[in-house]
């Protein structure tokens, strides 16, 4: 067994390579993979209690080694405020499933139901699958680390976690935490590697749980079909935001702005196109690019302003090509417009956009930056098939002076999650089911209750309690054939 050679790993905000990671290969997955599985059978054999406790030793573990995980996340993304969310939100996701788990197993087993023939009764046992693959992308890189992993170990399956290349320092950190909890860590294992990584790892798990972009979902899409496992594909988006007339303008732009650029974009559920009623486009706009210009980045201070720079230099690349694209095609740039570089990192201003068309790269394809294009409309009719364009189909946002008109709205939007008055609510709140439309994923919801019970198969328990027929009850004759 021969180790990949190491990868080296950019610093978003110098732009130099000051780390690397050793990629596992095929052969080393595979004995890996054989380790977890072995372990697996005891790990599901403990109750869902018994799981709980070492969930919320988990939990306690990533706090204890909250200030490293902190500084590697900051040094993977270039912004430190939101590394420390990240930190104390997986934290507490480990307290939540690990509170929340027992019941909801509880409650999706049937035991002893009476059935249609008076002398069967039927139970229904849930089966984790044995081993999980995650493979998840750099935008929140230990959340989308965990955000799977975390019920599936509620559930009983062991799991192997791919993070990223382009921001992995968090792995080693993390697996620390991990190796404080023994039982833990003989059914969790992260590793380090790219996209070869990645696809080897399909070929050895019994369901991948994918997050990250269209393209690359739907490589791993076909891979699993192939390996006859399945797929949870959680992709990118389009997301619209409608902004009808009966909005307070300056609360619809507030929200507009940070729904849009906040972790400079690079969320799958910011917003990225903006429909303004005509009556209230001019007050809309204007408080629009007066709070984009006020937004600060977070140079050369970490720790002051809003916006980080890109935490993959080729996505300012992407960025930049699409606004220039939109400019050629004759769309006015408002404030921000160009990437800069500064001490090495790639930052843009928040970018707000008007004169903007569909056959522009800017509305169509995901943008994963702070790029606000804003259309003005003239009725809802118009806004609700604007918003309805293009291929995806993750989020969307509406804006009214009532819940009611919002959601009015809401309802007629192709989006597995909408955001009434507020937006990018689906990054924050974590209890509610949806699906996603469109190219935007495929399989069940992640958020609520499904995020974990999809971990499970089910075997049903069929037993009779009288005499089982023998095979002349079926005769032609004692059926009147
Ligand atoms: P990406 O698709 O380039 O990479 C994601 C992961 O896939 C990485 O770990 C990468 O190493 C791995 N990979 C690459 N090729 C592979 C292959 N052939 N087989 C298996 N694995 C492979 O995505 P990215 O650029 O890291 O992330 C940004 C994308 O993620 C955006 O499109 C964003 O919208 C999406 N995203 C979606 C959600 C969601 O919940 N829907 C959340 C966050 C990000």
């Amino acid at each position: 067994m021969s180790a990949a050679p190491t990868m080296p790993v950019i610093n978003p905000r110098t732009g130099t390579a000051d780390y690397s990671i050793a990629p596992l290969n095929g052969d080393q997955i595979e004995a890996l993979a054989a380790k977890l599985r072995a372990a697996q059978p005891a790990w599901a054999a403990k109750t869902p209690e018994e799981r709980s406790v070492v969930l919320r030793a988990l939990g306690d573990a990533l706090e204890r080694h909250r200030a490293a995980l902190i500084a590697a996340l900051t040094d993977d993304t270039g912004r430190a405020a939101i590394s420390k969310i990240e930190v104390d939100a997986m934290a507490k996701t480990f307290h939540r499933w690990a509170d929340s788990a027992p019941g909801l197993i509880a409650a999706a087993q049937v035991t002893d139901r009476q059935t249609a023939i008076p002398t069967i009764t039927t139970s229904t046992r849930l089966v984790p699958y044995q081993l999980l693959g995650v493979i998840s992308p750099w935008n929140f890189p230990l959340t989308l680390a965990l955000i799977d992993a975390i019920p599936a170990l509620a559930a009983g399956c062991a799991v192997i976690v791919k993070p990223s290349e382009v921001t992995p320092r968090f792995i080693k950190p993390l697996m620390a935490a991990i190796a404080e909890v023994p039982e833990a860590a003989a059914v969790l294992a992260l590793i380090e590697g790219d996209g070869a990584t990645g696809a080897a790892l399909i070929g050895h798990v019994d369901f991948i749980a994918f997050t990250g972009s269209v393209a690359t979902g739907r490589k791993v899409g076909e891979a699993a079909a192939r390996a006859f496992i399945p797929a949870s594909l959680e992709l990118g988006g389009k997301d619209p935001m409608i902004v009808l007339a009966s909005a307070d303008p300056d609360k619809a732009a507030d929200t507009a702005l940070r729904a849009s650029v906040l972790n400079t974009g690079q969320a799958c559920q910011s917003l990225e196109r903006i429909y303004v009623a005509r009556d209230i486009a001019g007050p809309f706009l204007e408080a629009l690019v007066a709070k984009a210009k006020a937004a600060r980045l977070n140079y050369p201070d970490v720790h002051q302003g809003e916006i980080g720079p890109f935490i993959f230099a080729r996505q300012a690349e992407i960025v930049q090509r699409q606004l220039d694209d939109a400019v050629t095609k004759g769309a006015t740039i408002l404030a921000g417009g160009t990437v800069e570089t500064l001490g090495g990192g790639k930052y843009l201003r928040p970018t707000v956009l008007t004169n903007v068309t569909d056959d522009m790269a800017v509305m169509a394809e995901e943008t994963f930056g702070p790029v606000i294009p804003v259309t003005v409309f003239d009725s809802v009719d118009e806004a609700v098939a604007l918003a309805n364009s293009g291929v995806f189909g993750l989020s969307a946002s509406v804006f009214a002076g009532t819940t009611a008109e919002a959601e009015a709205v809401g309802m007629r939007l192709n989006a597995g999650g909408v955001s009434i008055n507020d937006g990018s609510l689906t990054g924050l709140v974590w209890e509610a089911e949806k699906s996603s439309f469109g190219q935007s994923g495929l399989g069940p919801s992640r958020m609520g209750d499904s995020g974990l019970l999809r971990f499970f198969r089910k075997q049903a328990l069929i037993r009779q309690s009288g005499t089982a027929l023998p095979l002349a009850a079926y005769s032609e004759e004692a059926l009147g054939g």
